[in-house]
C-alpha cells in the first residue's frame, strides 16, 4: 500500500493542465483549457481542462477525471503506475512497498534502458571500428549516434543475457522485454551482431529495438523486438518523441517509412518527421498523429509498393478527418538518400510541392490508366469516388466531385448519381462515434448543485448534517455522496481529486462532467434551497409510498399495520410543512 500522504502530496503539487500539456497541445479558453481529445477523433475541441478544479472532461467521448485518471487512460497504466509517473515529474520516488521495488512494467523499462547502454558501449569499443565506419559512411555521425542512442549487439549471442542477469534481471523480464529468447538448453540474446536502433515511446523511454544488419550476410535486413507489454507496432511512430513539438509548431507531420528516413532529414533540420516503420499507416498511428496536428504529409518511395501504401494511407487519413498530402520521391531515392545527396533545401522544396490527396491519387491513376479510353476513365472515376466516399464533410465531398467532373470531363450530376450507386448510404466511420463509456444518466439540477458544493466548496459539514445518501435519486450522485461522506466521517477533507481516486470510472466521469459544466457562483442561499428541495422531494416520494402501503393494509384488513402507517404519514406531512 502506498501511504495516503504520498498520494496527497503528489496530487496537491501536480497541476493537471501542465500534465496534459506535456502530452497534447492545449489552448486557454476563458478560465479553462481546451484541446482536441486524445481519446477519440475530433475536429473541434470538446476536451476541457480546469486548473482550478483539477479535472478534465471530454463531452465527445465522455472521458473524465483528475490528473491520475488522465495518465491512466493516456498511458494505459494502473493507478499506481500513473501515480509513479506524476511523482517522477515532481522528482519524487514512490515509497517502496514490501521490499519489492517498482512494478513489472518498470522492470521492463529498466531492462531495456540497460540494454541500450550496453549496446552503446559495445559500439564504442575499438574492436568495432568497422561498424562505426559503416555508419559514418551512411551519414550517421557521432552526434546522430548519441541523440538516437544507436548501438551494436555483440556477435557472441549471449553477452547481453549474461550482463543483465548479473544486474539482477530475471529471465522472465528479459523475455518479456524481447531481449532474450529461449533456445533449447537455455536463453540466448535475441539480437546478434546488428546495429541497434532503440524505439522510443512518446516520453523518450526506449521500449523496443529495430536491429539492422551491417554486413553483407544472409538474413533479413531488419528485425524488430517482439511486441510485448511496452511495445505495439501499430501504435508507434518512430522518432515522434523527438519531433512532436516541431509537428505542433509546423502544424504538420511528415511520415516516412524507415529508421534512417526519419533520422537523416531530422538531423539535417527537417524536424517534423516520424516513421511508420511499416508500409502503411494504421488507425492507431493516425490517432496518435491527431494529438499533435491535423495535417500529414506522406513521403513514399516511387515503387509500386510505395504507391499502394500511399493510397491506403490516404484513405485512412481522409476517413479520420486528417488533411493529407503526399509526395512521391524521385525514382531510385528514399528520404534518407535524398536528403543526404541533395541537401536540406532541396528536400524542403520537395515537401513544398506536396499534392493534396485528390491531385495525388488522380495523377497516380492517370499514370497507369488512359483517361481517353472509356474503360480507363470509368476506372479512374471509380477509384476517385471510393476515396471521396471517405470524406466526412458533405460540402468538401461535393466540391471534390465538382473538381473530378472537370478533370474527367463528365457531368457533375452523372458523378453524383454514380456516387450514390456505388457508396452504401451508411458508411462506417471508425473514429467518429466513440463507444459511450457509460450510459449517461441524467442527474437533477439540484443534485448537481449539491455535488458542486460538496466537491468545490467547504459546505461538507452542512451537507453531511442535513442530507443522507437516500436524499439523492440518481445512482451516480448516490455513489459520489456515499464516498464523500465516508471520507468526511474518517476526518479527511475531500478535494475532488482525492474523491476521484475512490470512485469507479463511470462515477468519476460523472463527477468531472458536473464540475466542468458549470461555473455559476455558489452561495449559501442556493445551498439551503437545494437541500430543502432534495429533502422535500424525498419526503414526497416517501408519502406516495406510504399512501400505497396504507391502501394495501386496508385491503388486507391489517389494523395494526394501518395504525403504524397512518402515524408515519402524519410525521412525514408535518416534516414536509416544516421543511
Ligand atoms: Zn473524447
Amino acid at each position: 500500500m502506498i501511504p495516503q500522504s504520498f498520494i496527497d502530496e503528489v496530487q496537491s503539487r501536480t497541476d493537471i493542465a501542465e500534465v496534459i500539456a506535456g502530452y497534447i497541445p492545449i489552448k486557454k479558453a476563458g478560465r479553462n483549457f481546451r484541446a482536441l481529445c486524445p481519446f477519440h477523433g475530433e475536429k473541434t475541441p470538446s476536451f476541457m481542462i480546469s486548473s482550478q478544479k483539477q479535472i478534465f472532461h471530454c463531452f465527445g467521448c465522455n472521458a473524465g477525471g483528475g490528473a491520475i485518471q488522465f495518465v491512466m487512460l493516456y498511458e494505459k497504466t494502473t493507478f499506481v503506475e500513473a501515480l509513479e509517473i506524476l511523482a517522477s515529474r515532481l522528482g519524487m520516488t514512490l515509497p517502496k512497498t514490501g521490499g519489492e521495488s517498482g512494478t513489472f512494467k518498470n522492470k521492463l523499462f529498466e531492462a531495456i534502458a540497460a540494454a541500450v547502454d550496453f549496446f552503446q558501449a559495445e559500439l564504442a569499443l575499438e574492436k568495432n571500428r568497422a561498424v562505426k565506419k559503416y555508419l559514418n559512411e551512411r551519414g550517421i555521425g557521432d552526434e546522430t549516434i548519441k541523440q538516437f542512442k544507436i548501438g551494436l549487439s555483440p556477435a557472441s549471442g549471449e553477452a547481453l543475457v549474461r550482463h543483465l542477469r548479473e544486474k539482477g534481471y530475471t529471465l522472465d523480464i528479459l523475455e518479456k522485454a524481447s531481449l532474450a529468447i529461449s533456445r533449447g538448453d537455455g536463453y540466448r540474446d535475441l539480437f546478434r551482431n546488428r546495429v541497434m536502433f532503440p524505439i522510443f515511446d512518446i516520453r523518450s523511454r526506449p521500449v523496443a529495438f529495430g536491429a539492422r544488419l551491417w554486413q553483407n550476410i544472409d538474413g533479413p535486413k531488419y528485425i524488430n523486438s517482439i511486441e510485448g507489454p511496452l511495445y505495439s507496432k501499430r501504435d508507434h511512430l518512430y522518432g515522434l518523441n523527438f519531433s512532436k513539438d516541431e509537428a505542433v509548431k509546423a502544424d504538420a507531420l511528415v511520415i516516412v517509412e524507415g529508421y534512417l528516413d526519419m533520422i537523416s532529414p531530422f538531423m539535417r533540420g527537417i524536424r517534423n518527421v516520424a516513421a511508420s516503420l511499416g508500409t502503411a499507416l494504421t488507425e492507431e498511428q493516425i490517432r496518435v498523429i491527431r494529438r499533435y496536428t491535423g495535417n500529414v504529409i506522406l513521403l513514399f518511395d516511387p515503387d509500386k509498393a510505395g504507391q499502394s501504401a500511399a493510397l491506403r494511407a490516404i484513405d485512412l487519413a481522409v476517413e479520420s478527418d486528417l488533411k493529407v498530402f503526399a509526395v512521391l520521391l524521385p525514382e531510385g531515392l528514399d528520404p534518407d538518400t535524398m536528403v543526404r545527396k541533395e541537401g536540406k533545401d532541396e528536400f524542403a522544396k520537395l515537401l513544398e510541392h506536396k499534392k493534396d490527396f485528390f491531385d495525388f491519387k488522380l495523377d497516380l491513376l492517370k499514370s497507369s490508366l488512359d483517361i481517353k479510353t472509356i474503360d480507363g476513365k470509368t476506372k479512374i472515376v471509380a477509384g476517385m469516388l471510393s476515396t471521396l466516399a471517405k470524406l466526412n464533410s458533405e460540402v468538401e465531398r461535393y466540391e471534390y466531385i465538382k473538381k473530378l467532373a472537370g478533370c474527367a470531363g463528365v457531368r457533375e450530376e452523372i458523378l453524383i448519381a454514380e456516387f450514390k450507386k456505388t457508396v452504401p448510404a451508411q458508411k462506417t466511420r471508425f473514429m467518429k462515434t466513440p463507444a459511450p463509456r457509460a450510459v449517461r444518466q441524467e442527474m437533477a439540477i439540484t443534485e448537481k448543485v449539491i455535488l458542486r458544493f460538496l466537491l468545490e466548496g467547504h459546505a461538507a459539514a452542512v451537507i453531511r448534517k442535513n442530507l443522507s445518501e437516500a436524499d439523492f435519486e440518481s445512482v451516480l450522485a448516490k455513489k459520489v455522496v456515499t464516498a464523500a461522506f465516508k471520507l468526511y466521517d474518517e476526518g479527511k477533507d475531500f478535494s475532488s481529486t482525492k474523491l476521484l481516486n475512490l470512485l469507479d470510472e463511470e462515477t468519476a466521469v460523472a463527477v468531472s462532467a458536473v464540475l466542468i459544466d458549470d461555473d455559476s457562483p455558489l452561495d449559501k442561499d442556493l445551498l439551503k434551497g437545494c437541500i430543502l428541495k432534495l429533502r422535500k422531494n424525498r419526503l414526497i416520494g416517501l408519502k406516495e409510498k406510504v399512501k400505497n402501503d396504507i391502501k394495501e393494509a386496508e385491503s388486507r384488513g391489517d389494523q395494526a399495520r394501518l395504525k403504524e402507517l397512518i402515524n408515519e404519514y402524519g410525521k412525514i406531512n408535518s416534516e414536509v410543512r416544516n421543511g
